[in-house]
Order: C-alpha cells, then structure tokens, then sequence
C-alpha cells in the first residue's frame, strides 16, 4: 500500500510546475552597467535594483577592497560579541546625519531587519497594519506575530482608517512598492498613525538613493522628515550598489533593537569592509544628483514609448516600470522572446502577484543609455505585431 510521503516535494513541484509556476534560478556571468552576461551572451540588463548604476562605481569597489586590507575578510563574531567595529560605527552616524534621525542600526539584510522588529516589537496584545502589497518580508514577519495582523487595500487611507484602533500597534508600509512601482501617500500615513496614537514603519528600500533631496528617499520627495516616522526601513543592496540594511528610529528604539531583537544580537555582524564599502556608497549616492536626473528622463521616455505602443503601463513615476500582461503563461512567453532579443527582462507571476496580474517587470538604471531604452522598445514594438492582445491597454 503507498504510503504518503512525510514531505510530498515531488508532488508540490509538480503541482507547480503544472500551473506554470515552477522557478529556477539563472547562473549570471556578470552583472553591472546596466548589462548582463548570461551563458556567455551579454543582454542590456532591464531586471536589476542597481537603480544609479553604483555597484560598478570604482570609489565604492577601491573601498571595499580597502576595507579587507584594513579589517579583514569578516566580522568574526555578531555584534554584540566583538563583531561591531569602529567602520560599523562609522557608517551608522553617517546615515544618521544624512536623514536627520537620533540612531541607525545596521543589519546583514533587509530581509533579516523587518524580521526583527516585527519580532521585537509586536506582541499578542498589539495589532499590525499592512499594505496588502508589502514585501515578502513584512508579511512572513506579520503571519508569524502574534500580534493580530489586518491587512489594508493597497494604498488605500480610506480602508487603513476604518481598521484603525487607537494606541494598538503599528502601522507599515512600503515606501515604493517592488512590484508596481508606485509610491505609498506618506503624509497621510504619518496623519493617520499619530492621529490615531500609532506607530508607523516606512520600508523605503526602493527608494532611498533614487528620490529626495541627495537621495533621502521617498518620505523626504514627499516632504515627511524621516525623523517623524518611528521606524525606517532602508537597503544596500539597491541603489547604494553593495548590500545589507539599515534601521533608522529615535536612540531609545535603536538601544531596545540591540536588547531585543534576536536576529540582530544571534546573527554574525556584517563584515567590517561591507560598512567601509556601503559608507562611500553612502558618500557616492549623496552626490549622484546627475544619475538620479538622468534615470528620471529614461523613465519619462520609456512611459511615453511603451504608452504609444498601447502597452498596459502601471501608475509609477519610478524606476520600476512594470507592464501588465495578465497571463502567466504571455508573460513567460513575453519575457522569453525580449529575452532572445537581447533584453533581459522578468516576468513577474503569482504568487509574487495576484493571479490574473502577471507582468513584465522593467526597471530601469542611471547605467543605461536613451539608446538601450529605444531598443528595448523596439523589441515591445515586435511583441506588439506579434501579439496585439499585449497592445491593447491603449488609454494612454
Ligand atoms: C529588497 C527588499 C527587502 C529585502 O532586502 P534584502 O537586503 O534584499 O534582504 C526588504 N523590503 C523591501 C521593500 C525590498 O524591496
């Protein structure tokens, strides 16, 4: 008699791939520069977070080279062992300044630094609110929590009020969602959570670098001092090129994190040369005001060509570009032959999205040229006369 597997693998991923959802992972030659190589063929990259083009910056790459001949490889231990170094120090005060908070705490990921507050923070007798859009790492920390967690429409104030209670818990948000692009109302978010005796947490991954003044990020384009926003939520591994993330809060938040949160105190420091190496990041993405210029005008002209051509574009004003295609199945069929065109473009599918929402998702760099988009909407164009389903979104 066959027995049911203690783990049914085979079946889970048949099941998937059945649907059309199965992944696997690419091996990349290289990557920077708006370019990419893969088995040997170099695609103009249009899929990577390197927003300013910074992860190829000669400054950043001498320092973290600097940094190993200074520190050595790794960190040794976590933080609060031997792990936390003078260039961590360094780092965090830097970041401080640069957006006007009390305190900064470094973390290895971004992944690991919504995990720990999440962790640290709520417990059963608080409630969480979050954009039905946030990042897979916001919500697994949320399901997990035994804070009661409600999710709100996304972007929609309207709904997040109505859910609302007083004094219970803490509000969290993108600051520019990964998949769409768009950008979450944070004056109206910060309104909401003090009005209501909330805390709010702004994870600004997408945009810190691109927006604001010296890129302070999506609260500073929208006029909300980070310092009024309990809890922020900021990467590395974007546009400042290297990787890791950071917390930004008030000194007593910070001094509670190294207290409590057991993915900071359990987990090896990030190694000294990583800090050296995001501090000039920190310094590069400061003065990138041209890049940041520059990624605005290819955003403007890939909205204004990919509207032409009647593609489904998204309410984004960012360097997240995605076309909906609708279909998993288009989409993956979409992404393979742009991909054949020389354009390394991802189809994004469920569950990373709604079902029924599949997409092309761009993102575009400083590192590309107003030639590299042209091509690629060239190769829309040859999607378009191939599948003019694809170039029917024509409200544009
Ligand atoms: C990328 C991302 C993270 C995860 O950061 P990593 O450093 O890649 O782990 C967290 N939040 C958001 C919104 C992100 O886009």
């Amino acid at each position: 008699m066959p027995v049911e597997p203690l783990f049914p693998l085979g079946a889970e991923l048949l099941a998937r791939d059945e649907i059309g959802l199965l992944r696997a992972r690419q091996q990349v030659g290289s990557s920077f520069g708006g370019r990419i190589v893969l088995e040997g063929r170099e695609y103009i990259n249009f899929s990577s977070n390197d927003y300013l083009g910074a992860s190829g910056q000669e400054s950043i790459k001498e320092a973290w080279q600097q940094g190993i001949t200074d520190w050595g490889c790794g960190s040794g231990a976590s933080p609060l062992v031997t792990g936390y170094t003078k260039a961590h120090a360094e780092l965090e005060e830097s970041l401080a300044d640069w957006l006007g908070v009390e305190a900064v705490l470094l973390f290895s990921t971004g992944f690991a630094a919504n995990q720990a507050v999440i962790k640290a923070l709520l417990s059963s007798r608080h409630q969480q609110w979050q954009d039905k859009l946030n990042h897979a790492s916001l919500q697994e920390a949320g399901a997990m929590s035994p804070a009661r967690l409600r999710r709100f429409k996304h972007n929609d104030m309207t709904h997040l009020a109505a859910l609302l209670c007083p004094q219970s818990g803490l509000v969290i948000s993108e600051g520019v969602f990964s998949m769409d692009g768009d950008q979450a109302p944070c004056q109206e978010l910060l309104a909401l959570t003090r009005d209501s005796g909330n805390w709010l947490m702004i994870d600004d991954a997408h945009g810190f670098g691109v927006h604001g003044t010296q890129g302070r990020g999506t609260l500073d384009l929208q006029g909300v001092a980070p310092s009024d926003i309990q809890i922020v939520i900021g990467t590395f591994g974007k546009a400042f090129g290297t990787a890791g993330a950071f917390m930004a809060g008030s000194r007593q938040l910070i001094d509670y994190m190294v207290n409590f949160a057991r993915d900071y105190v359990y987990s090896t420091h990030m190694p000294p040369s990583q800090a050296v190496a995001s501090l000039a990041a920190l310094r590069w993405v400061q003065q990138a005001d041209e890049q940041r210029k520059h990624l605005q005008a290819l955003v403007q002209q890939f909205r204004n060509g990919a509207a032409a051509l009647g593609l489904r574009l998204m309410p984004s004003m960012t360097a997240i570009q995605p076309i909906l295609i609708g279909d998993s199945h288009v989409a993956m069929e979409v992404a393979t032959r742009l991909r054949e065109s020389g354009y390394w473009v991802t189809a994004i599918r469920p569950p990373t999205v709604p079902s029924g929402l599949a997409r092309i998702r761009i993102t575009l760099t400083a590192a590309h040229s107003h030639e590299d988009v042209c091509r690629l909407l060239e190769g829309f164009a040859g999607i378009v006369r191939q599948w003019p389903e694809v170039g029917c979104g024509c409200d544009a």
